[in-house]
């Protein structure tokens, strides 16, 4: 890495540090906790995926309420699974993703249980989720930051687009490039709540069509604000 490279580094890692700090004052601190079994939060996940909190929520109840284990879950006819998970939409590639996911983990652990994560390092843990069908980076950064409190940072619409505006990476980073780039930079002590006043300051003030930057805590150091003034 060159000495240049080593001081842009730096510089944001400063102003990420200092955006947590900014972004606790204004949203408070959220102290991360476990929230359920990391298998649950994984298939939760996979029904997040282009659906909102509730509509994910409902399918998650209907399944956990229709079967009583994931074994049960792994054998049924996909067209059924679609059908307890329709409200959160693409169910049947969903249904198709929770299924290969299951059948993948009872292949490699043996059982439906990912448990051992919690003993693997980051990259490694990140690794071994991401190689499983549709599983991606930011299904992967949930399941590390939310069940076993891993360094992760699930890099949603709203985390991409801040941290751009704001000049932590560039404008043309990938979603999936942000990850290891954002993970980097950011103290570990700091991801669990830059995290959820990332995505909460990206709902309510630098919204994707016109960002309300007069009322933002972050003006001072954000890059596309300051360009915009110049
Ligand atoms: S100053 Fe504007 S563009 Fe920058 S983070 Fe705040 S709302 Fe977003």
């Amino acid at each position: 890495m060159s000495a240049s490279t080593t001081d842009v580094l730096e510089q944001r890692r400063k102003k990420a540090s200092a955006v947590c700090d900014l972004l606790i004052q204004q949203y408070g601190d959220r102290i991360s906790e476990r929230r359920i079994p990391p298998l649950d939060e994984l298939v939760l996940t996979i029904l997040s995926q282009h659906t909102n909190d509730v509509n994910m929520m409902r399918a998650f109840e209907s399944l956990k309420k229709t079967y009583s284990t994931w074994e049960e879950v792994l054998h049924l006819p996909q067209d059924e699974l679609g059908n307890v998970i329709k409200s959160s939409g693409m169910y049947n590639l969903k249904a198709k993703r929770i299924q290969a996911a299951l059948r993948e983990i009872k292949r490699r652990v043996g059982k439906l249980d990912i448990s051992h994560l919690e003993d693997m390092d980051l990259e490694d843990a990140k690794k071994w989720l991401t190689s499983l069908h549709g599983v991606g980076p930011k299904t992967a950064a949930i399941v590390l930051l939310f069940s076993f409190g891993k360094a992760a940072l699930p890099v949603d619409t709203h985390v991409w687009r801040v941290t751009k505006r704001l000049g932590l990476i560039e404008g043309n980073t990938s979603r999936e490039k942000a990850h290891v780039l954002l993970e980097e930079m950011i103290p570990h002590e700091c991801i669990y709540s830059l995290n959820n006043n990332l995505v909460r300051h990206g709902r309510e003030v630098c919204r994707a069509q016109k960002p309300r930057c007069s009322e933002c805590i972050l003006s001072d150091t954000c890059t596309y604000h300051n360009k915009r003034k110049a």
